[in-house]
């Protein structure tokens, strides 16, 4: 077994060591899973719900000690941090529900009774990546618990510190330490063995695009079941007939937010010709406002990219010569800063159709209602998505005409644990959170019971 050493993004200082799992760590981990599985699907969904609650509560006492260790590990300023670790106290609060509503169908049929019942998978994968570390493990790993499963979590090799604390929560609130085993590795390591154990029942993958793919592929051996949370290139379309100077406002948050490193960036904004200057002189002092710097600071809306190497990729879609209509601040020295960055692209430039994961943007103008929905869809991508207008029809049309999952209207909202989560085309398949996820998580059986006549 060999150790990463992981790096503080706003100091570059070494934060910690963390031993990296080899294939059969994950093998025994899933023997372990499947043993600690068939004694909680035994458990009864009262007492299910109460591991559930209690697991909530034992976040709830260390939001502040999650939160501190997201802002060293990932460099997330702080105000947001807070915000993601009460956000894994609600999810699981909210799964806590579900054990107890589980409760399949009945269907008429003739010369019996006919049920269904929600089985568990068995044991699930959870494979997340390093720009929302515990959300998204709790995003998978709340309705797979609930829905009586055991999870096995591998968290991004940058930033596994949350989630390693979660897993160990869990054991402090009373969960057997076999249910929810969290697996720091490589991905063609730790990630890859999880994708081709037979025993792992299901892969709720989130990352790139890329890799998303071969996960299908892999699991597609085994018939393995997949959700996949991928990549996006999301609009924000700014019409005419808005609230301009709310849309030019809000605009920043809807992309800068994470220095970017956001599935659901507003990465595109695209802008009705007839308001296109206008909304740019709106915009210039918003993004100069962003407050980058120090994610420890209270003051702070942005921090660092999250590495050296990520840093050196969003750079790569802002050459010399890059249209570039102004810029935001950011610290210099230690630390991988960039700042926000507003370009004006044409149709079809690589900034304009490849998730960056940074703070930088395209900013789009569009002739008519019809031509921004043909350039919102012009992507392989389908994840999310803002309409800016004051028209309800059009708010509606828009919304329908759009192909992706998790639009907003005159605002840039898109999670929600309550609301169903996930992309369409490339961004992904399935749907995460929302109050049907548990079924995600199970297989339905269905049992039909002949009744005898009566003689
Ligand atoms: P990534 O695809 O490089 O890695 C994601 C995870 O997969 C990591 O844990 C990694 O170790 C693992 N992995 C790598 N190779 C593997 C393999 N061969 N088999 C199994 N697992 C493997 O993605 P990333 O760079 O960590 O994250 C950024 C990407 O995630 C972006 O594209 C972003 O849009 C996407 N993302 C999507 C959502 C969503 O909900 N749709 C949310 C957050 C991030």
């Amino acid at each position: 077994m060999s150790a990463a050493q992981l790096v503080n993004p706003a100091t570059e200082e070494v934060l910690a060591s963390v031993e990296l799992l080899d294939a059969a760590a994950v093998d025994d981990a899933v023997a372990r899973a499947a043993a600690a599985q068939r004694r909680w699907a035994r458990v009864s969904p009262a007492e299910r719900a109460a591991g559930l609650r209690a697991f909530a509560a034992a976040v709830d006492a260390h939001v502040d000690e999650l939160a501190a260790l997201e802002v060293a590990n990932s460099g997330h300023p702080i105000s947001s941090a807070d915000w993601e670790a009460g956000h894994v106290r609600d999810v699981l609060a909210f799964y806590a529900g579900s054990p107890e509503r589980l409760s399949g169908k009945q269907i008429p049929v003739a010369g019996g009774l006919d049920v269904t019942f929600n089985e568990p998978l068995g044991v699930v994968g959870v494979i997340t990546p390093w720009n929302f570390p515990m959300m998204i493990a709790s995003w998978g790993i709340a309705p797979a618990l609930a829905a009586g499963n055991a999870v096995l979590v591998k968290p991004a090799e940058w930033t596994p510190l949350t989630t390693l604390r979660l897993g160990e929560l869990a054991v402090e609130a009373g969960l057997d330490r076999d249910l929810l085993q969290v697996l720091p590795g490589a991905g063609p390591v730790v990630g890859e063995r999880l994708v081709t154990h037979p025993g792992v029942r299901k892969i709720v993958f989130t990352g790139s695009t890329r890799v998303g793919k071969s996960v299908m592929t892999g699991a597609a051996a085994h018939v393995k079941r997949v959700t996949l949370e991928l990549g996006g290139k999301s609009a924000n379309i700014v019409f005419d007939d808005c609230d301009l100077e709310l849309a030019a406002a809000s605009a920043p948050g809807g992309v800068f937010d994470n220095a970017g490193q956001d599935c659901c960036a507003r990465s595109r904004i695209l802008v009705q010709r007839n308001v296109y200057d206008r909304f740019m002189e709106l915009l210039e002092p918003a993004v100069k406002a962003v407050a980058v710097g120090d994610p420890a600071s209270r003051d702070t809306e942005m921090g660092p990219l999250v590495s050296a190497a990520h840093r050196d990729k969003v750079a790569s879609y802002v050459p010399d010569d890059a249209p570039v209509a102004f810029r935001g601040s950011a610290p210099t020295g230690r630390g991988f800063w960039f700042p926000p960055t507003v370009l004006t692209p044409q149709r079809g430039d690589r900034a304009v159709t490849d998730e960056i994961f940074g703070p930088v943007v395209a900013v789009l103008p569009f002739d008519d209602e019809a031509d921004a929905i043909a350039l919102a869809n012009d992507t392989a991508y389908g994840l999310s998505g803002s309409i800016w207008t004051d028209d309800l029809s059009r708010a509606l049309r828009v919304s329908r005409a759009v192909e992706a999952g998790n639009l907003s209207v005159n605002s840039h909202s898109s999670v929600r644990y309550n609301t169903p989560f996930g992309g369409f085309k490339q961004s992904g398949l399935g749907r995460e959170l929302g109050p049907d996820a548990p079924l995600g998580f199970t297989e339905t059986k269905n049992v039909f019971v002949a009744i005898k006549e009566d003689t």
